[in-house]
């Protein structure tokens, strides 16, 4: 199919009101051009400067991606150490590193970070992100190529690895008058970086680092929030995201585009279970207790959320039948968890008893996997596809501190209600509340003040960048 043929409006909206470039090969990733097909039409549009930035970066990356002129020349001067004069391109190169859900934010926030420096980023396809999503540039790839020099270094960067950026700092091997920088650093932003790590964060330490054509960065946080309150980026940040609470939902779907077999998982469940429903709800269910589960205290919070939160409907213990009148309305709940025993109850409750309001409601749960496999194909096509899954329902409940919540809501521009985390095993009260907008929380930020050199609130500072709800010490973007 000729999308330029079609009608201005319907490809408008096929490329999501312009967010994703024309001219790429429908069949070798269906889900670039379907997704409109399964999403409400966005109520948030993106400004017309993200759009001019995203054709730009296109652009560079055709120009610097892999095996490019371009790339090869400064390939060698990595190869040769020396950061001998200032490079075309530039590159950060983002490793894969944590579970998905962790890895689809830091990308987000890696290619922010690109956008704003005039990076080409270049991703360390790991495992399977090759087999999970599909390219998101035109012509050149954004995965790493295999023969990339460092790649063997990968595995064994962590934070006390004396070649960190941080590390650097702490052992005077760099400072910001140094004259002769390297040809490449690392950058380590794991949760468990420390101070020197964190100066990251602050115009002084990014001024050094456009110097260096090569950073690499490891990371499972979503750091966006952050970049916010570095004052060289600012004024940026402003005129691409007008609508601040925007950035991971914008760069979301511009990214991260399901693979063919994902999108066949996706859209295989969403006709058979969810499609027909008059309402969608989602709920996903994820602890970080120990033990296995079922537990009462979850099962209670669940529904002391749902029900007092009028997301679900309230069943009729007493009556064993509330007599058919006309056409019943029809809601459909997708839970997903990594356990069984949460959607068994909800789905049980539902089919012995009827609702107070008449409505009908049908529970699903595409799989449950038991833990956590990160290494397995298959288990992480699954985590995808359900995370996307939830993304297309209308009304969302997630669980405290999980970033496959902050995926889905953030894709879907939900604002989900949020489980808060159960502590000493007993369920919260209140249960949950509704978030303050849809963008992740960064579970590990800095509280610096570069200029004073001391400790300061950084969720205090603008208004725009608060304290999570879910995590009194996360910001996020409000
Ligand atoms: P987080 O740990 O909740 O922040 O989310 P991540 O996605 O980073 O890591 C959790 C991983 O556990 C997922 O990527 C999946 O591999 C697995 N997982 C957790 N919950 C679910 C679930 O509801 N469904 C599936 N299929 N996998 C899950």
């Amino acid at each position: 199919e000729d999308v330029s043929s079609q009608p201005t409006d319907t490809l408008q909206d096929k490329l999501l009101g312009g967010l994703l470039a024309p001219g790429f090969d429908e069949g070798s990733c269906l889900s670039r051009y379907q997704s409109s097909l399964y999403r409400k039409n966005p109520l948030h549009k993106p400004s017309s400067y993200l759009l001019s930035r995203l054709r730009s970066y296109e652009d560079l990356h055709k120009r610097c991606g892999p095996y490019t002129k371009s790339y090869n020349r400064t390939l060698k001067q990595l190869k040769s150490g020396h950061n001998a004069s200032s490079t075309e391109c530039k590159y950060l190169v983002w490793i894969s590193f944590s579970g998905l859900g962790n890895r689809i934010l830091t990308l987000a926030s890696a290619f922010v970070y690109a956008l704003l420096t005039n990076r080409v980023l270049l991703v360390d396809p790991g495992k399977d992100m090759a087999d999970l999503f599909c390219e998101p540039f035109p012509e050149k790839s954004w995965l790493l190529p295999t023969d990339f020099s460092l790649k063997n270094q990968f595995n064994t960067f962590e934070q006390k690895s004396p070649y960190s950026y941080g590390n650097m700092l702490k052992n005077n091997i760099l400072n910001s008058s140094t004259e002769t920088l390297p040809s490449h650093l690392y950058l380590y932003l794991a949760h468990d970086y420390d101070d020197h790590d964190k100066l990251f964060f602050c115009d002084q330490d990014q001024a050094l680092l456009s110097r260096v054509p090569w950073l690499v960065m490891k990371t499972d946080n979503y750091f966006v929030p952050s970049l916010f309150l570095i004052p060289s980026f600012e004024q940026e940040l402003s005129k691409l995201f007008p609508q601040k609470v925007t950035v991971f939902h914008h760069l979301g779907r511009y990214l991260f585009h399901p693979s063919n077999h994902v999108w066949g998982l996706i859209t295989r469940y969403y006709q058979a279970y969810l499609a027909k429903a008059d309402e969608r709800i989602g709920i996903q269910i994820r602890l970080f207790e120990t033990g296995s589960g079922p537990f009462q205290y979850v099962m209670d919070q669940i529904l002391a959320c749902t029900l007092k939160e009028k997301v679900l409907p309230e069943v009729d213990r007493s009556r064993s039948i509330v007599s058919p009148l006309g056409k019943r309305n029809l809601k459909a709940v997708l839970m997903t968890s990594l356990s069984s025993g949460y959607f068994e109850n909800v789905r049980n409750m539902y089919w012995e008893h009827p609702t107070v309001t008449g409505e009908v409601v049908g529970v699903y749960q595409p799989s449950h996997e038991e833990f956590q496999q990160t290494e397995k194909h298959l288990h992480n096509r699954k985590a995808w596809a359900e995370m996307y899954l939830l993304s297309l329902t209308d009304v969302l409940v997630t669980s405290a501190w999980s970033t496959f919540g902050y995926v889905a809501q953030g894709l879907g521009g939900l604002k989900p209600w949020i489980l808060f985390k159960p502590e000493n095993q007993t369920a919260p009260d209140p249960a949950c509340r509704q978030l303050m907008s849809m963008e992740p929380c960064f579970h590990a930020p800095p509280f610096y003040d570069c200029k004073a050199k001391t400790g300061i609130d950084t969720g205090a500072l603008v208004p725009h960048v608060r304290h999570c709800e879910d995590m009194s010490w996360g910001l996020k973007l409000v």
